[in-house]
């Protein structure tokens, strides 16, 4: 049985609602989106699901682990389904415009520091900026 949306929201500990389904749908597949478009696509089958709402969904979700945040600086924070697996993210310092960059080489955190204060790295994230294809064929 594959497993759904219910189910994972269950797994969790959440309750089932249908605006935590609906969010789920908007994210699915390798879509990073902010919270305006996930309200957008929200509204395509729930027309009257409030703004507030969909915020308090996407923080749920996100403290649960069912959702990660990235936040580039000077943009709006995206939301993806993709967590857990230490991949890094390319944004075009011209319209905002973001990609998954999976790890190059080995395991999380897949970079050396020179140095971790005594630290016991897990994980690293690091953001890639450039310009996207649209924006540079613009340029
Ligand atoms: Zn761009
Ligand atoms: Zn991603």
């Amino acid at each position: 049985m594959p497993v759904t949306d219910t189910d994972l929201l269950r797994e969790h500990g959440l309750r089932v609602t249908a605006p935590r389904l609906a969010v789920l749908d908007a994210l699915g597949g390798r879509a990073h989106l902010d919270a305006d478009a996930v309200l957008r696509e929200v509204r395509t089958t729930l027309p009257n699901v409030s703004v507030q709402a969909v915020y308090d969904v996407l923080h749920a979700l996100a403290d649960a682990g069912l959702l990660r945040r990235i936040e580039p600086a000077g943009h709006p924070a995206r939301y993806e389904r993709r967590t857990g697996d230490n991949h890094h993210h390319v944004v075009c310092r011209g319209c905002g415009a973001l990609d998954d960059v999976d790890c190059a080489v080995g395991h999380a955190p897949c970079l050396t520091p020179s140095s971790t204060s005594g630290f016991a790295v897990e994980s690293a994230e690091v953001t890639f900026w450039g310009l996207c294809p649209t924006c540079r064929s613009a340029a």
